[in-house]
């Protein structure tokens, strides 16, 4: 099911609405380029709408969606899931929005009581891209791999691979 474009979240708490479905990846437009390179899916979103303790409407959801960036260690391309956990709330008023708590996503309302929820959602998922996007450990082709017992012996050798000038060394610290 595609999820509508547009709520009114109020109706919906009202009726405590659940949505399970998709936003299109083409109406996402304004994701930052130089981050990410392509949008692989559809955004899987899922929504619970209802009142919260201070009588606020609220849409509480999830939303992923596969990107692919450029791995800033190894200039490799790689995929990874962007997830977004957020509480969408409607506000009338600039004003109304300062006062929602400070963990809530404020959307302005029209004059039909409704928000835009793709750019709703779309904002949410950009403050989850990651900003130095990067492999996990494992799976990075950087040839800088953190160094094994056997090579750091190797390192030691070839550092001091005159003895006599480490024993000289040692020798002018004794005799200060
Ligand atoms: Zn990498």
């Amino acid at each position: 099911m595609r999820l509508p474009t547009r709520l009114n979240i109020r109706n919906e708490a009202t009726r405590r609405s659940d949505f399970k479905g998709t936003i299109a990846k083409e109406l996402f437009t304004r994701f930052p380029q130089d981050t990410v390179k392509s949008i692989n899916s559809d955004a899987q979103v899922e929504l619970h709408c209802a009142f919260d303790h201070y009588k606020n409407p609220v849409c509480q959801g999830t939303a992923i969606i596969n990107v692919t960036s450029t791995c800033m260690r190894c200039c490799e391309d790689y995929s990874y899931d962007v997830v977004a956990h957020f509480t969408l709330a409607p506000a009338s008023s600039e004003e109304q929005a300062d006062n929602l708590p400070m963990d809530y996503s404020p959307l302005l309302i029209d004059e039909f009581g409704e928000v835009n929820l793709t750019e709703g959602i779309e904002e949410e998922l950009i403050m989850n891209i990651a900003l130095t996007p990067k492999h996990e450990d494992d799976n990075c082709f950087d040839s800088e791999q953190p160094m094994t017992f056997g090579d750091q012996i190797e390192e030691e050798t070839t550092s001091s691979n005159n003895p006599f000038e480490a024993l000289k060394a040692l020798k002018g610290k004794l005799g200060k």
